[in-house]
């Protein structure tokens, strides 16, 4: 009895190690499997970006792989000998286990935990100065100026997107010196207005030069209520960067830039309490830390 239950465990055995090596040898050919994907951090917090990296494979039929966190897609695209995208996990996403999958045509999905932890951003005062008052900027109105005219201006300006990317290398800051000095993600909050902090703030002189992070597209260079002067440069691949409050434009909307070139000079336009640069990026519809997203991305173009 035992032997031949043996025996049968043996069969078995023998039976998976013939399947397993059939798979292998097939999947060795495919080659899209969880050593071939790379996520350095699967741990952010909110707002935070990772990157996910899939190293080209041997002979897929040139279709380029997907990705997902969860049900949100990832935009991959080809880079050197692989694959790049960057998840960016939403200001409110909420803290969970989520789950990236990758796949390409004909092969099987391969599925890595990421966890979101809650970033815990603070509540601050929306201050509303008496000169911003007398400018017109109660807390009230910062928020309807926002949902009747800057908001749908830079949705109009995220319109008709480049799929592809124009930039072939890393994001870069577009002030020579950085100083945060307005976190990401905070709330601000006066009676019953509460806006969350979708960028951050660099300190900047009047016309201090502001440079674009990356190549692109400018879709938008005009003046806003809240925002004032403003640019949004299409990166493609879904990626955009704004610059709010400038003081003056140094190039038109329509105009490709390249990573490094002047774009215009820092100001105190719109809703702002003293000059400064704010950028916001924005990834697959979604506002993330812009600081955090340059520096996380660096590697990825190595
Ligand atoms: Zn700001």
């Amino acid at each position: 009895m035992e032997f031949s239950r043996l025996k049968k465990l043996c069969g078995a055995a023998a039976f998976i190690s013939a399947l397993f090596f059939a798979f292998s040898s097939v999947s060795s050919a495919i080659a899209l499997d969880l050593s071939s994907v790379h996520i350095k951090k699967n741990t952010i917090v909110q707002g935070e970006t990772l990157v996910i990296e899939v190293e080209k494979f041997s002979n897929t039929n040139n279709t380029v792989p997907m990705a997902w966190v969860g049900s949100r897609a990832v935009r991959l695209f080809p880079y050197k000998e692989k694959y790049i995208g960057f998840y960016s996990a939403p200001a409110k996403a909420t803290p969970w286990i989520y789950r990236a999958t990758i796949v390409a045509e004909g092969e099987k999905p391969v599925k890595i935990p990421v966890v979101i932890k809650n970033a815990h951003f603070p509540v601050t005062e929306l201050v509303v100065t008496k000169e911003l008052n007398n400018a017109g900027f109660t807390s009230r109105n910062i928020a309807s100026n926002l949902a009747v005219a800057d908001t749908p201006a830079i949705v109009a300006a995220f319109s008709n997107a480049a799929d592809a990317p124009y930039f072939s290398d890393a994001f870069g800051f577009p002030l020579k010196n950085i100083v945060n000095v307005g976190a990401f993600g905070n709330y601000r909050k006066s009676g019953s207005t509460v806006l969350q902090h979708l960028g951050v703030d660099l300190e900047a002189e009047m016309n201090t030069p502001v440079y674009a992070i990356n190549d692109g597209k400018v879709t938008m260079a005009k003046r806003l209520i809240n925002y004032g002067n403003s640019i949004v440069i299409d990166h493609g691949a879904r990626i955009f960067s704004m610059y709010l409050h400038l003081e003056k434009f140094s190039v038109p909307q329509g105009a490709v830039v390249k990573k490094g070139d002047l774009i215009g000079y820092s100001g105190n336009t719109g809703y702002s309490l003293a000059p400064h640069l704010h950028l916001s990026i924005n990834v697959n519809g979604t506002s993330i830390d812009p600081l955090n997203f340059i520096e996380t991305t660096q590697s990825a173009f190595q």
